[in-house]
Protein backbone atom coordinates (compact mmCIF):
# COMPACT_ATOMS: atom_id res chain seq x y z
CA UNK A 1 0.00 0.00 0.00
CA UNK A 2 0.85 3.82 -0.45
CA UNK A 3 1.36 6.45 1.66
CA UNK A 4 -0.37 9.59 1.32
CA UNK A 5 -0.54 11.43 4.88
CA UNK A 6 1.13 11.37 8.16
CA UNK A 7 -0.23 10.36 11.68
CA UNK A 8 -3.10 11.90 13.03
CA UNK A 9 -0.42 14.17 14.94
CA UNK A 10 -2.10 16.66 16.61
CA UNK A 11 -4.98 14.62 18.39
CA UNK A 12 -2.09 12.44 19.16
CA UNK A 13 0.03 14.47 20.55
CA UNK A 14 -2.55 16.40 22.68
CA UNK A 15 -3.35 12.85 24.33
CA UNK A 16 0.07 12.19 24.58
CA UNK A 17 1.04 15.04 26.68
CA UNK A 18 -1.92 15.61 28.87
CA UNK A 19 -1.41 11.80 29.62
CA UNK A 20 2.22 11.72 30.39
CA UNK A 21 0.67 14.23 33.60
CA UNK A 22 -1.91 12.30 34.90
CA UNK A 23 -1.48 9.42 37.25
CA UNK A 24 -4.41 7.20 36.38
CA UNK A 25 -7.13 6.81 33.66
CA UNK A 26 -8.97 9.49 34.28
CA UNK A 27 -10.81 11.53 31.76
CA UNK A 28 -8.79 13.74 29.81
CA UNK A 29 -10.69 15.81 28.05
CA UNK A 30 -12.02 18.08 30.87
CA UNK A 31 -8.31 19.26 31.50
CA UNK A 32 -7.90 19.57 27.71
CA UNK A 33 -10.71 21.97 27.32
CA UNK A 34 -10.31 24.26 30.29
CA UNK A 35 -8.35 26.71 28.54
CA UNK A 36 -10.88 27.06 25.22
CA UNK A 37 -14.00 26.22 27.32
CA UNK A 38 -17.05 28.04 26.09
CA UNK A 39 -18.38 29.72 28.34
CA UNK A 40 -21.75 28.24 28.21
CA UNK A 41 -20.82 24.39 28.02
CA UNK A 42 -22.88 23.70 31.09
CA UNK A 43 -26.46 24.50 29.40
CA UNK A 44 -25.45 22.69 26.43
CA UNK A 45 -27.18 19.20 25.47
CA UNK A 46 -25.76 15.66 26.16
CA UNK A 47 -25.57 13.69 23.14
CA UNK A 48 -28.09 10.19 23.12
CA UNK A 49 -28.38 7.46 21.26
CA UNK A 50 -26.43 8.38 18.37
CA UNK A 51 -27.17 6.47 15.25
CA UNK A 52 -23.82 8.50 13.20
CA UNK A 53 -25.17 10.44 10.63
CA UNK A 54 -22.58 13.02 9.71
CA UNK A 55 -22.98 15.96 7.58
CA UNK A 56 -20.84 18.94 7.11
CA UNK A 57 -22.28 21.85 5.78
CA UNK A 58 -19.75 24.57 4.07
CA UNK A 59 -17.39 24.34 6.58
CA UNK A 60 -14.07 26.52 6.40
CA UNK A 61 -11.91 26.44 9.22
CA UNK A 62 -7.74 27.78 9.57
CA UNK A 63 -5.61 27.37 12.33
CA UNK A 64 -4.35 30.98 11.86
CA UNK A 65 -5.41 34.33 10.82
CA UNK A 66 -3.99 33.65 6.99
CA UNK A 67 -5.26 30.81 4.88
CA UNK A 68 -8.09 28.59 4.92
CA UNK A 69 -7.03 25.03 6.20
CA UNK A 70 -10.30 23.68 5.06
CA UNK A 71 -12.19 25.56 2.49
CA UNK A 72 -16.00 24.82 2.01
CA UNK A 73 -16.38 21.35 3.02
CA UNK A 74 -19.69 19.48 2.13
CA UNK A 75 -19.77 16.06 3.12
CA UNK A 76 -22.81 13.25 3.74
CA UNK A 77 -21.97 10.20 5.34
CA UNK A 78 -24.74 8.04 6.26
CA UNK A 79 -25.23 5.98 9.59
CA UNK A 80 -23.17 2.98 9.62
CA UNK A 81 -21.15 3.24 6.01
CA UNK A 82 -17.42 4.06 6.28
CA UNK A 83 -15.86 7.15 4.58
CA UNK A 84 -12.26 7.21 3.58
CA UNK A 85 -10.34 10.55 3.54
CA UNK A 86 -7.66 10.40 1.28
CA UNK A 87 -5.34 13.01 -0.69
CA UNK A 88 -1.83 14.30 0.35
CA UNK A 89 -0.12 14.92 3.14
CA UNK A 90 -1.23 18.52 4.17
CA UNK A 91 -4.65 18.33 2.71
CA UNK A 92 -6.88 18.46 5.50
CA UNK A 93 -7.82 15.52 6.39
CA UNK A 94 -6.41 15.74 10.06
CA UNK A 95 -8.12 18.67 10.53
CA UNK A 96 -11.62 17.67 9.35
CA UNK A 97 -11.23 14.61 12.16
CA UNK A 98 -10.41 17.61 14.69
CA UNK A 99 -13.16 19.58 13.64
CA UNK A 100 -15.95 16.92 13.88
CA UNK A 101 -14.14 16.03 17.47
CA UNK A 102 -14.11 19.58 18.50
CA UNK A 103 -10.47 19.62 19.56
CA UNK A 104 -10.51 22.60 17.08
CA UNK A 105 -14.00 24.76 16.75
CA UNK A 106 -15.01 25.64 12.72
CA UNK A 107 -15.12 29.20 11.29
CA UNK A 108 -18.14 29.10 9.65
CA UNK A 109 -20.48 26.30 8.12
CA UNK A 110 -22.26 23.14 9.70
CA UNK A 111 -21.04 19.96 11.08
CA UNK A 112 -23.96 17.64 12.01
CA UNK A 113 -24.83 14.58 13.82
CA UNK A 114 -27.84 12.65 12.78
CA UNK A 115 -29.20 16.52 12.02
CA UNK A 116 -27.90 18.08 15.12
CA UNK A 117 -25.90 20.62 15.69
CA UNK A 118 -22.69 19.63 16.98
CA UNK A 119 -21.32 22.67 18.65
CA UNK A 120 -25.22 22.30 20.36
CA UNK A 121 -24.11 19.35 22.17
CA UNK A 122 -20.79 19.24 25.55
CA UNK A 123 -17.74 17.98 24.35
CA UNK A 124 -17.50 15.64 26.39
CA UNK A 125 -21.38 14.19 25.84
CA UNK A 126 -19.64 14.23 22.16
CA UNK A 127 -16.80 12.65 22.31
CA UNK A 128 -18.10 9.59 24.16
CA UNK A 129 -19.96 8.93 21.11
CA UNK A 130 -16.69 8.58 19.16
CA UNK A 131 -13.40 5.60 19.78
CA UNK A 132 -10.31 6.69 17.99
CA UNK A 133 -7.73 4.27 16.78
CA UNK A 134 -4.64 5.80 16.13
CA UNK A 135 -1.62 5.18 14.99
CA UNK A 136 0.39 6.52 17.94
CA UNK A 137 -2.03 4.94 20.59
CA UNK A 138 -2.26 6.61 23.62
CA UNK A 139 -0.74 4.30 26.32
CA UNK A 140 -0.56 5.99 29.84
CA UNK A 141 1.56 4.44 32.57
CA UNK A 142 -1.04 1.77 33.93
CA UNK A 143 -1.66 -1.68 33.77
CA UNK A 144 -3.09 -3.24 30.77
CA UNK A 145 -6.39 -3.52 32.84
CA UNK A 146 -6.73 -0.12 33.25
CA UNK A 147 -5.34 1.06 29.92
CA UNK A 148 -8.15 -0.83 28.11
CA UNK A 149 -10.91 0.07 30.64
CA UNK A 150 -9.81 3.73 29.89
CA UNK A 151 -12.09 3.12 27.19
CA UNK A 152 -15.20 2.90 29.62
CA UNK A 153 -14.20 3.40 33.22
CA UNK A 154 -17.47 1.76 34.69
CA UNK A 155 -16.18 -1.63 32.95
CA UNK A 156 -16.19 -4.73 34.85
CA UNK A 157 -13.01 -6.83 34.81
CA UNK A 158 -14.75 -9.77 32.65
CA UNK A 159 -16.00 -6.34 30.09
CA UNK A 160 -12.22 -5.63 29.75
CA UNK A 161 -10.95 -9.64 29.13
CA UNK A 162 -14.66 -9.52 26.77
CA UNK A 163 -13.15 -6.54 24.34
CA UNK A 164 -9.45 -7.71 23.89
CA UNK A 165 -10.68 -10.70 23.42
CA UNK A 166 -12.68 -9.06 20.37
CA UNK A 167 -9.96 -7.17 19.56
CA UNK A 168 -7.94 -9.92 18.83
CA UNK A 169 -5.46 -8.72 22.20
CA UNK A 170 -6.24 -11.35 24.68
CA UNK A 171 -4.12 -13.65 23.40
CA UNK A 172 -1.27 -11.67 23.71
CA UNK A 173 -1.57 -10.10 26.71
CA UNK A 174 -1.93 -13.49 28.78
CA UNK A 175 1.52 -14.05 27.23
CA UNK A 176 2.71 -10.86 29.39
CA UNK A 177 4.54 -11.54 32.78
CA UNK A 178 1.61 -10.05 34.78
CA UNK A 179 -1.29 -10.47 32.00
CA UNK A 180 -3.45 -8.10 32.49
CA UNK A 181 -1.80 -6.70 35.33
CA UNK A 182 1.23 -6.04 33.64
CA UNK A 183 2.36 -2.48 34.05
CA UNK A 184 2.89 -0.53 30.94
CA UNK A 185 5.19 2.45 31.00
CA UNK A 186 3.78 5.51 29.57
CA UNK A 187 4.32 4.73 25.90
CA UNK A 188 3.71 1.65 25.95
CA UNK A 189 7.46 0.62 26.33
CA UNK A 190 7.88 -3.48 25.97
CA UNK A 191 4.96 -3.81 23.57
CA UNK A 192 5.21 -4.19 19.84
CA UNK A 193 3.93 -0.64 18.00
CA UNK A 194 0.85 -3.73 16.63
CA UNK A 195 0.07 -4.43 19.86
CA UNK A 196 -0.52 -1.11 21.55
CA UNK A 197 -3.07 -0.66 18.53
CA UNK A 198 -4.46 -4.06 19.53
CA UNK A 199 -5.15 -2.28 22.21
CA UNK A 200 -6.36 0.68 21.49
CA UNK A 201 -8.78 -1.51 19.58
CA UNK A 202 -10.23 -3.41 22.96
CA UNK A 203 -10.51 -0.08 24.52
CA UNK A 204 -12.53 1.20 21.88
CA UNK A 205 -15.02 -1.59 21.65
CA UNK A 206 -15.14 -1.24 25.55
CA UNK A 207 -16.67 2.26 24.63
CA UNK A 208 -19.13 1.01 22.00
CA UNK A 209 -18.93 4.24 19.86
CA UNK A 210 -21.52 5.19 16.72
CA UNK A 211 -18.57 7.26 15.51
CA UNK A 212 -15.09 5.49 14.82
CA UNK A 213 -12.45 7.82 13.89
CA UNK A 214 -9.04 5.38 12.43
CA UNK A 215 -5.72 6.43 11.63
CA UNK A 216 -4.26 3.61 9.33
CA UNK A 217 -0.38 2.84 10.82
CA UNK A 218 2.37 3.83 8.08
CA UNK A 219 4.99 2.17 9.68
CA UNK A 220 5.59 -1.71 9.51
CA UNK A 221 3.65 -4.06 11.50
CA UNK A 222 4.54 -7.06 11.14
CA UNK A 223 2.05 -9.53 9.35
CA UNK A 224 0.53 -11.73 12.07
CA UNK A 225 -0.10 -8.58 14.47
CA UNK A 226 -1.55 -6.73 10.86
CA UNK A 227 -3.91 -9.67 10.17
CA UNK A 228 -4.83 -9.14 13.61
CA UNK A 229 -5.63 -5.91 13.43
CA UNK A 230 -6.94 -6.06 10.31
CA UNK A 231 -9.47 -8.27 11.64
CA UNK A 232 -10.54 -6.87 14.62
CA UNK A 233 -11.05 -3.61 12.84
CA UNK A 234 -13.41 -4.95 10.75
CA UNK A 235 -15.59 -5.86 13.67
CA UNK A 236 -15.30 -2.76 15.08
CA UNK A 237 -16.32 -1.07 12.36
CA UNK A 238 -19.48 -3.07 12.01
CA UNK A 239 -23.18 -1.18 12.52
CA UNK A 240 -21.06 2.29 13.31
CA UNK A 241 -20.02 5.34 10.92
CA UNK A 242 -16.24 5.08 10.19
CA UNK A 243 -13.94 7.96 9.00
CA UNK A 244 -10.23 6.60 8.09
CA UNK A 245 -7.55 8.13 7.33
CA UNK A 246 -6.50 5.34 4.45
CA UNK A 247 -3.34 4.62 3.52
CA UNK A 248 -4.13 0.90 2.75
CA UNK A 249 -5.87 0.75 -0.91
CA UNK A 250 -7.94 -2.07 0.26
CA UNK A 251 -9.22 0.17 2.84
CA UNK A 252 -9.77 2.51 0.28
CA UNK A 253 -11.81 0.32 -2.27
CA UNK A 254 -13.53 -0.78 0.75
CA UNK A 255 -15.32 2.11 1.56
CA UNK A 256 -18.61 3.35 1.11
CA UNK A 257 -17.51 6.48 0.48
CA UNK A 258 -14.24 8.44 -0.74
CA UNK A 259 -13.38 11.95 -0.17
CA UNK A 260 -10.19 13.10 -2.05
CA UNK A 261 -8.89 16.16 0.02
CA UNK A 262 -6.50 18.67 -1.99
CA UNK A 263 -5.23 21.92 -0.19
CA UNK A 264 -8.56 21.61 2.02
CA UNK A 265 -11.16 20.76 -0.56
CA UNK A 266 -12.77 17.62 -1.23
CA UNK A 267 -12.13 18.03 -5.01
CA UNK A 268 -13.90 14.48 -5.94
CA UNK A 269 -15.81 12.09 -3.92
CA UNK A 270 -17.33 8.47 -4.79
CA UNK A 271 -16.66 4.75 -4.53
CA UNK A 272 -13.01 3.30 -6.11
CA UNK A 273 -15.17 2.36 -9.58
CA UNK A 274 -16.64 5.16 -9.54
CA UNK A 275 -13.68 7.65 -9.00
CA UNK A 276 -11.91 5.60 -11.38
CA UNK A 277 -14.61 6.67 -14.22
CA UNK A 278 -13.86 9.74 -13.70
CA UNK A 279 -10.41 9.70 -14.41
CA UNK A 280 -9.28 12.35 -12.50
CA UNK A 281 -7.04 12.92 -9.54
CA UNK A 282 -8.08 9.58 -7.68
CA UNK A 283 -7.16 8.30 -10.82
CA UNK A 284 -4.38 9.20 -11.41
CA UNK A 285 -3.14 8.96 -7.39
CA UNK A 286 -3.18 5.21 -7.89
CA UNK A 287 -5.35 4.55 -10.91
CA UNK A 288 -2.71 1.45 -12.00
CA UNK A 289 -2.42 0.00 -8.78
CA UNK A 290 -6.55 -0.18 -8.01
CA UNK A 291 -7.03 -1.38 -11.34
CA UNK A 292 -4.32 -4.30 -11.07
CA UNK A 293 -5.53 -5.00 -7.31
CA UNK A 294 -8.98 -5.36 -8.92
CA UNK A 295 -8.08 -7.76 -12.19
P1 LIG B 1 -3.42 15.96 6.58
O1 LIG B 1 -4.02 15.26 7.76
O2 LIG B 1 -4.22 15.78 5.33
O3 LIG B 1 -1.99 15.60 6.38
P2 LIG B 1 -3.65 18.34 8.22
O4 LIG B 1 -5.09 18.51 8.48
O5 LIG B 1 -2.81 17.75 9.30
O6 LIG B 1 -3.46 17.52 6.85
O7 LIG B 1 -3.00 19.74 7.86
C1 LIG B 1 -3.62 20.67 7.00
C2 LIG B 1 -2.82 21.97 7.02
O8 LIG B 1 -2.95 22.58 8.30
C3 LIG B 1 -1.33 21.77 6.81
O9 LIG B 1 -0.87 22.84 6.04
C4 LIG B 1 -0.77 21.79 8.20
O10 LIG B 1 0.56 22.27 8.20
C5 LIG B 1 -1.69 22.77 8.90
N1 LIG B 1 -1.82 22.47 10.35
C6 LIG B 1 -2.13 21.29 10.91
N2 LIG B 1 -2.22 21.39 12.25
C7 LIG B 1 -1.94 22.68 12.56
C8 LIG B 1 -1.87 23.44 13.78
N3 LIG B 1 -2.11 22.87 14.96
N4 LIG B 1 -1.56 24.76 13.69
C9 LIG B 1 -1.32 25.34 12.50
N5 LIG B 1 -1.38 24.70 11.33
C10 LIG B 1 -1.69 23.38 11.33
Amino acid sequence: SRQFTRPLNDLANQFNTLLSAIAGAERVFDIMDEDEEFRNEEQLKELTGVKGEVEFHNVSFSYEEDGNTVRDVNLHVKAGQTAALVGPTGAGKTTMINLLSRFYERDSGLILIDGGDIANVKKESLRKHMGFVLQDSFLFRGTVRENIRYGRLEASDDEVVEAAKLANAHSFIMKLPQRYETVLSQDGNGISQGQKQLLSIARAFLANPGILILDEATSSIDTVTELKIQDALQELMKGRTSFVIAHRLNTIQKADKIFVLEEGRIIEEGTNDSLLEQEGFYYRLHGKAAVGANA
